[in-house]
């Protein structure tokens, strides 16, 4: 428990608070004490003043101590003390506790007296004694000091049990939701990627809970890609090795001769595989990010006339006519040259592939900003609106069993988009059925 959240966030508040309460409580009381002992010290003043005052109004007017009982008993009995009037020579000329005292000589008081002169000659000495039963009047104010204290002890007390409370349900409020997440981590990691919690709210804990829900639909999402994958891999690895197995088992069981035909068919098949097998390695590094690519500085013009010349014998046999489109003034691009050869290979590759014979195939370049924009245009059979936006996934093909036939592997646009995403740019298509496409994509101009 001591490891708990709400427990540790509970033991700091309390002591928070009862460092605060204790703080206050010290600092009022020891504030009170000494508001008291002024208040004692400024009434003794007060008192010694007035006692003072009454004995010399009395002296003056008589000019002897001579009747000064009545009214020793009575300042006493004002200013709730005991006087001991008491002459020069130690002799008590007045005593507020009885009249048996006169006469007698003082001598039981430590008390510093109140000297009375008069004309710079010592005339008597007062010792006063505040009497025990008239110290009551300061009781009001002991009792305000005391009640302020309990009142102090009490009220902390009070808050700190009412903050303990709250910090109990606030704290617990605020860790539940976190207490939620982790079970949800705990079931993401064995395996179960739908976890998703519900928090609502602007704080830190529902921002966390969003980045774990984001989290786990990106895991969701990449375990779902990994199991397309394989699905689409395991289907496509499948035909050309049950072609080759029809082959084998067809030669074995003498239903076909092991000839020339039979043996080009079955290099066919696996040459088919290993294109397989290459562009999926390709394809996985460049989804990886860990395409080594070389940028340099290079022409574009050179490269485009390089791309198309292994193409030419087969636009001869089709008789398709090649129109190149490239402008003297194109700057340089950055680039791996290889790569984007590549890219050119596999569009020029399609526009052969599905342009009929005597069409036109042209391949243009173009300054376009920061960009250099080149595109292969085909007047081929187009393709249909409704695959337009799937062409560049992986393993799509517009007509399956031809594409087949014809060895493509519904790959070469993927790696295409993946090769010049890499360069920084885009590649777009634009195609109308039976009139033809136009595959285009920039590339950066070098500084
Ligand atoms: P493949 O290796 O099968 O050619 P691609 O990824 O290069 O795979 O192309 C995907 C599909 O897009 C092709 O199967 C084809 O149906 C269609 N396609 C690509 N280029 C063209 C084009 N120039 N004209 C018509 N269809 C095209």
């Amino acid at each position: 428990m001591i490891h708990r959240l709400w427990f540790r966030l509970s033991v700091i508040f309390a002591v928070i608070i009862l460092v605060t309460v204790g703080t206050i409580y010290l600092f009022v009381s020891e504030r009170i004490a000494d508001e008291m002992e002024y208040y004692k010290t400024i009434s003794a003043q007060y008192r010694s003043s007035q006692i003072r005052y009454r004995l010399y109004v009395f002296y003056s007017g008589n000019r002897s101590w001579e009747g000064v009982q009545t009214v020793v008993e009575d300042t006493a009995h004002v200013s709730g003390t005991h006087i001991t009037l008491v002459a020069a020579n130690g002799t008590v000329i007045g005593d507020s506790r009885g009249r048996e005292f006169l006469g007698t000589n003082y001598t039981d008081s430590q008390e510093s007296p109140l000297e009375l002169t008069w004309s710079q000659e010592l005339i008597g000495r007062a010792y006063i004694i505040p009497d025990p039963k008239a110290e009551e009047y300061v009781a009001p104010f002991l009792r305000l000091s005391a009640s302020i204290n309990r009142s102090l002890l009490l009220g902390g007390s009070l808050a700190i049990i009412i903050a303990l409370i709250l910090i109990f349900f606030l704290s617990r409020r605020i860790t539940s939701p976190i207490g939620v997440l982790a079970k949800a981590a705990r079931r993401l990691g064995r395996g179960d990627l739908s976890q998703r919690v519900q928090l609502q709210g602007e704080g830190e804990v529902a921002a966390l809970a969003q980045a774990f829900n984001s989290m786990a639909a990106d895991l969701e999402h990449a375990e779902q890609l990994r199991r397309n994958l394989v699905a689409d891999v395991a289907h496509e690895l499948r035909t050309p090795l049950s072609n080759i197995q029809g082959y084998l088992e067809a030669i074995r069981d003498r239903m076909m001769k092991p000839d020339a035909a039979t043996i080009r068919s079955l290099n066919e098949e696996a040459a088919l595989l290993s294109r397989l097998v290459n562009e999926l390695q390709e394809l996985s590094l460049a989804e990886a990010g860990e395409l080594k690519l070389v940028y340099q500085a290079e022409d574009i013009t050179k490269l485009v006339k390089e791309a198309v010349t292994p193409w030419q014998p087969q636009l001869t046999a089709k008789e398709i006519s090649l129109s190149l489109d490239l402008p003297d003034n194109l700057p340089l691009v950055n680039i791996d040259w290889q790569r984007v050869n590549q890219v050119l290979h596999n569009l020029l590759e399609n526009a052969v592939a599905h342009t009929r014979k005597g069409s036109t195939i042209n391949v243009a370049a173009a300054k376009q900003g920061d960009w250099v924009e080149i595109s292969v245009s085909d007047t081929g059979e187009g393709i249909p609106a409704e695959d337009l936006p799937h062409i560049f996934e992986r393993f799509y093909r517009v007509d399956k069993s031809r594409a087949r036939a014809t060895g493509g592997s519904g790959l070469g646009l993927t790696i295409a988009k993946r090769l010049v995403e890499a360069h920084g740019g885009t590649i777009t298509v634009q195609s109308k059925l039976g009139k033809g496409s136009r595959f285009s994509f920039t590339l950066p101009v070098a500084e």
